[in-house]
C-alpha cells in the first residue's frame, strides 16, 4: 500500500469500518423481505383483487340484476343479461367480466346495493391464455363460494369507515 498516503489510508479504513458496522447492525434485525409465495404480506380490507359474486347463506344469489355495476364500469368490462324467474324475482342469465379490460377501480363494488359483486382478496390468478380472463357467471359465483369467509370478514372490518 505504498502508493497511497496516510490520509487516503485513514479514509479507506474509516469507510470499511462504517460499512461493516451497517452490515453487523442489520445482520441481527428481522428481515423486511418476504419469502413469497411461501410467505405473504398483510392485505388491507380495501384491497381490490379478483372479482367474485356472492350468495346469501341459504345459497341464493345476492345479485338482483339491477345493472348498476354494468352502468358504472368505466372500462365497460361488465356485460349483464337478465330475465324474471318463475317466482317473479329478477336474476341475471348472463354476468360476464372481461378481466383484460378491468382497471380495478372498485366502482362495481361501490355501486352494488346488495354487496353482490366484490373485489376479493385473491391476487394470484394469472393465466396462460387471454381467454381464461373472460369470466362468466359460473366462474364469478365459484370465486364467491371459495372466498366468502375472507370477503365477509373484509367487509365487516371496513364497515365502520363507510
Ligand atoms: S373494478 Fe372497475 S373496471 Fe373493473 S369491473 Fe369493476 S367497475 Fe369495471
Ligand atoms: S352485482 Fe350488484 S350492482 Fe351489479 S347487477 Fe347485481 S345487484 Fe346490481
Amino acid at each position: 500500500m505504498g502508493w497511497i498516503d496516510n490520509t487516503a489510508r485513514t479514509f479507506l479504513w474509516t469507510e470499511l469500518i462504517k460499512g461493516m458496522s451497517v452490515t453487523l447492525r442489520y445482520m441481527f434485525k428481522q428481515p423486511v423481505t418476504l419469502n413469497y409465495p411461501y410467505e405473504k404480506g398483510v392485505l388491507s380490507p380495501r384491497f381490490r383483487g379478483e372479482h367474485a359474486l356472492r350468495r346469501y347463506p341459504n345459497g341464493e344469489e345476492r345479485c338482483i340484476a339491477c345493472k348498476l355495476c354494468e352502468a358504472i364500469c368505466p372500462a365497460q368490462a361488465i356485460t349483464i343479461e337478465a330475465a324474471p324467474r318463475d317466482d317473479g324475482s329478477r336474476r341475471t342469465t348472463r354476468y360476464d367480466i372481461d378481466m383484460t379490460k378491468c382497471i380495478y377501480c372498485g366502482y362495481c363494488e361501490e355501486a352494488c346495493p346488495v354487496d353482490a359483486i366484490v373485489e376479493g382478496p385473491n391476487f394470484e390468478y394469472s393465466t396462460e391464455t387471454r381467454e381464461e380472463l373472460f369470466y362468466n357467471k359460473a366462474k364469478l359465483l365459484a370465486n364467491g363460494d371459495r372466498w366468502e369467509t375472507e370477503i365477509a370478514a373484509r367487509l365487516r372490518a371496513d364497515a365502520p369507515y363507510r
